[in-house]
């Protein structure tokens, strides 16, 4: 049988009071994630910005706005998912995380996802698809097809923030949250 999940307050506080690596030093405070906990659809993203920093809670800024849109177009709202990123304290300077910063805080994010037990992962962006999936393939090529990671559906998207910068990238994240409602009406 397996372990008992924790419950995601239990977790939360055994987040907010970690000191594992350097980027607890930089934080306002931890972003634990935010959400239903029995959610069908566990997001992931990568970290938390200034805003998210700032608020405690993930994707609060434009990115977030970006999010909610996105979400709308699979027939979701937030309160529907439960929202996560691979690492709980912002990188200074929005730099991408280190790898020994996801080997350190990642047990948190398989914890959480064993206690929520969703139906679909949704990985935005590189880090979260490539730490879920144990793949070195990008999200270039893996955006928009459906994978699976052990009992999970696994559904990749590009991350939010990339359409801030590169709008072609909207279009791609506008089909891929389309083919999510599909498959999540199925
Ligand atoms: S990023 Fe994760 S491992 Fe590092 S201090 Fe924050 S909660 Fe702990």
């Amino acid at each position: 049988m397996g372990k008992t999940p924790i419950p995601l307050d239990v977790l939360a506080a055994e987040v907010a009071q970690c000191r594992k690596c350097p980027l607890c030093e930089g934080r306002t405070q931890t972003v634990f994630g935010d959400g239903n906990p029995d959610a069908r659809v566990l997001i992931i993203g990568e970290a938390p910005g200034k805003n998210e920093d700032l608020q405690g809670i993930p994707f609060v800024g434009k990115a977030g706005q970006n999010l909610n849109q996105l979400l709308e177009i699979a027939g979701l709202a937030r309160e529907d998912v439960f929202i996560a990123n691979v690492l709980k304290c912002r990188p200074p300077g929005n730099r991408d995380p280190r790898p020994e910063e996801i080997e350190l805080c990642t047990p948190f994010l398989r914890e959480q996802t064993r206690t929520i037990n969703p139906e679909f992962i949704v990985t935005l962006g590189n880090f979260a698809t490539k730490f879920v999936l144990k793949t070195d393939r990008g999200i270039t090529r893996l955006h928009g097809t459906l994978q699976q990671a052990g009992r999970f559906k696994v559904f990749p998207i590009y991350h939010p923030a990339a359409a801030i910068y590169d709008r072609s990238k909207w279009e791609a994240l506008e089909n891929d949250f389309a083919t999510l409602g599909e498959l999540l009406r199925k």
